[in-house]
């Protein structure tokens, strides 16, 4: 070690990171040239983009984002200072939401295996949708109770009125949010669905 070098004392960190801290501080103090050259640079992103106001699909939280349309593509992802939920804040997962649209990694197709077959087919996502309404409706009919015998509390057996079927369940997910739940819960009322739970409950 080079003794003509005096060691770096603990108060000699607390010093410089209180001189860093000003320096920053300085800066932020001239902040107006920092934020001007901060918004030049975002209008360069999002110039001549159209502004679409959307939900963070992460959580149920529900932050508004604006989510900067050029060319039907997606070309910028901001918290939406409108929102009176986040006020313009997205906490780190919500402002990585913009990788969620845009990259080559996101799933459009759906894998399906036909009951017997051993091989999976690629379908687009439109089908399953289809499937899922179409097996929805056939489950249903098939199985949907108007009424169901139990016993009394006379100790006889009643026919009670139910209309539920039996043969369906509804798991809900944590990043439902309050108005998707409300949708999905009138969902399943109407289609006499009684087996309704949700993951952030189990
Ligand atoms: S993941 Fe973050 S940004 Fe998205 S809704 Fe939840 S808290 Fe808000």
């Amino acid at each position: 070690m080079d003794r003509s070098q005096k060691p770096v004392s603990r108060r000699d960190v607390l010093r410089g990171t209180a001189a860093g801290g000003f320096a920053l501080g300085s800066a932020l103090a001239l902040g107006g040239n920092l934020t001007a050259a901060k918004a030049h640079a975002l209008s360069l992103k999002v110039a001549g983009a159209k502004d679409v106001p959307s939900i963070c699909p992460y959580c149920a939280v529900g932050c508004g984002i604006i989510a900067s349309v050029v060319n039907g593509k997606v070309v910028n992802v901001e918290g939406n200072p409108n929102s009176p939920i986040n006020e313009g804040n997205l906490c780190p997962k919500g402002a990585a939401s913009f990788q969620m649209m845009t990259t080559p990694l996101r799933q459009l197709k759906v894998k399906y295996r036909a009951p017997g077959a051993t091989q999976w087919e690629e379908k687009p996502l439109e089908w399953a949708y289809d499937r899922i309404a179409q097996l929805t409706k056939e489950t249903r009919d098939r199985t949907f109770a108007r009424t169901w015998k139990t016993t009394g509390a006379d100790g006889n057996e009643v026919e009670k009125e139910v209309n539920h079927t039996l043969a369906i369940g509804s798991l809900g997910g944590a990043t439902m949010d309050n108005e998707w739940n409300y949708v999905q819960l009138k969902l399943m009322r109407a289609l006499g669905v009684v087996n309704i739970e949700n993951q952030a409950r189990i």
